[in-house]
């Protein structure tokens, strides 16, 4: 029986992306765990490629870091060639998995639609959804940004009962900031972060948005997470380029976890 997803825990998720075989996996994750020691006062988690979840999870033992997936299939099993179930995620101890982000949302079609289904999988096999909302530069110069948050937050919660919406957890990443050093402003990851929040209760209930753990993602590193998180509306961070680098990924837990 896994323990219950804490109310709005403050989390810092590294997500690897297409990076790290199997062998180079156990050393950072080696590494994340020796720190973890410390007790870095967040949830701390890494999505590795699938391809080294299960190295991933042996390097870990017995410690606090989470692991989790980095997309899964809305399907639990078939004929998906290419595809991860979500159980199968569940089978390597995975507690996590990130739903809908840019990269493929963008790059590989992934609409409105196929992220409600795999946001539902998810809750289904027990994992806890990152899902990643955001506007791309065109939509935010066009001032289509809370139109952009709205759409994304209202297909993938519509329906959704409040105590399965509290079982997940939201990143909103501007496209513009994914990977390119321009990292949002803290007002305006809580302009973003407060319209999310607005939408929950709508589409959720009222008071959802202030139970919801919202993550902001785009370009986070050691140098620019104190004043992101110093904003309440922020709790916490879903990170790529910086996760790659353990002592790097080490202070933004520090920093969100203080
Ligand atoms: C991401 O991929 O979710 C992300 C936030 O990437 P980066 O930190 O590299 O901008």
């Amino acid at each position: 029986m896994l323990p219950a997803w804490p109310r709005r825990p403050r989390l810092v998720a590294g997500n690897w992306k297409m990076n790290k075989t199997s062998a180079e996996a156990v050393t950072l994750v080696r590494e994340l765990v020796e720190r973890m020691h410390a007790r870095p006062g967040c949830v701390v988690a890494v999505c590795p490629p699938f391809t080294a979840l299960e190295s991933a999870r042996s390097a870990l033992g017995a410690s606090p870091l989470l692991l989790g997936g980095q997309n899964l299939h809305w399907e639990p099993h078939g004929a998906h060639t290419g595809e991860i179930a979500g159980g199968m995620l569940r089978a390597l101890d995975c507690r996590l998995v990130i739903v809908g982000h840019s990269e493929r949302r963008h790059g590989l079609m992934e609409d409105d639609a196929m992220v409600a289904r795999k946001l539902r999988a998810a809750l289904r096999e027990g994992l806890v959804p990152i899902v990643c909302v955001g506007e791309t530069l065109d939509q935010r110069q066009a001032n289509a940004t809370a139109e952009v948050l709205v759409r994304q937050v209202r297909a993938a919660y519509d329906g959704l009962a409040p105590a399965d919406a509290a079982a997940t957890v939201i990143a909103y990443e501007p496209v513009w900031a994914i990977g390119t050093g321009q990292v949002a402003t803290p007002d305006q990851a809580c302009e973003a972060h407060g319209v999310i929040r607005a939408t929950l209760d709508r589409v959720v209930g009222a008071g959802a948005g202030e139970r919801h753990a919202i993550l902001y993602g785009g370009s986070v590193n050691p140098g620019n997470a104190t004043e992101l998180f110093d904003r309440d509306e922020v709790d916490g961070a879903l990170v790529g380029g910086a996760s790659l680098d353990a002592t790097a990924l080490w202070k933004i837990a520090i920093a969100a976890g203080s």
